[in-house]
């Protein structure tokens, strides 16, 4: 049996396949550090990612990617498990009524964002800008940066031409402009969505990190699969190895039949 696979488009425009999380007994080797998230991504990426002939990616690889394509490809690991919907329990700001919201992730897969754009400050000074790759976050990390606009200036190319190094310093007025900038190239990576509370009828903005869902699931998934080791264990007295060998559809034809007999 073949296992699913979704395809997206990796940097350099390559295609890449991406297959389900949690259908490879290498699954359970990921860490899911809420610490050091970029790791996190950055292996499952590596484990489930491959090219379109199957040849897997450099275990350094993700870390040139954008943050916007890492999400399109976390997207297509989801995608290939055929579990489209992610479901985000919300609070109404102003009545508190709790809210449910459906994700329909297929609505987000697509090209990812271009690494690089223009944009034009209130004078016209044209600003070439890159998209943050994760290598970004990892430095920024190793070297404490929190101040915004080291963060900005560390994306500006260059300035009416002319190229910048990191210690260039953009003027303040340019850093909540800039932040726009950002959230109207890559409207994934700082997710917002309009919603209505079905209570008192407010029109709230919910800002959504989407990355932090979708490793949830991926949290989820592992969680569940060593469960069905547990029981699988429990009953049978296989090794961990042995239960993991199993195609899906056994381990839950077992696991069916633990239920029916009663034995868990
Ligand atoms: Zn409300």
């Amino acid at each position: 049996m073949n296992e699913p696979k979704a395809t997206f488009t990796a940097p350099a425009a390559q295609r890449c396949c991406a297959r389900a999380f949690g259908s490879a007994a290498c699954d359970l080797d990921i860490a899911f550090d809420v610490v050091d998230r970029a790791s996190a991504v950055t292996a499952l990426l590596v484990s489930c990612v491959s090219d379109t002939q199957g040849r897997a990616i450099g275990i350094d690889e993700p870390w040139t990617w954008t943050l916007n394509q890492r999400l399109q490809a976390l997207i297509a690991m989801r995608l290939a498990a055929g579990d489209a919907i992610i479901e985000l329990q919300v609070a109404c700001s102003a009545c508190g009524e709790a809210m449910a919201l459906d994700l329909d992730l297929r609505t987000f897969a697509g090209d990812p964002a271009a690494p690089r754009f223009t944009w034009y400050d209130d004078d016209g000074t044209e600003v070439s800008l890159r998209l943050p790759c994760a290598d970004d976050l990892r430095r920024w990390r190793r070297d404490g940066v929190l101040a915004q606009e080291t963060l900005a200036a560390s994306l500006i190319e260059s300035v009416a031409g002319q190229a910048v190094g990191a210690d260039h310093h953009p003027p303040a007025g340019w850093l909540s402009a800039l932040d726009d900038a950002f959230a109207a190239h890559d409207p994934l990576t700082a997710l917002q969505l309009q919603t209505r509370c079905p209570a008192c009828d407010h029109d709230q903005p919910v800002a959504c990190d989407l990355e932090a869902w979708l490793l949830d699931g991926f949290a989820g998934t592992q969680a569940k699969m060593l469960e069905e080791v547990l029981q699988l264990a429990s009953a049978f007295h296989w090794s961990e190895a042995e239960i993991l060998a199993l195609p899906r559809w056994r381990r839950a034809h077992y696991l069916q039949q633990i239920a029916a007999r009663g034995w868990a």
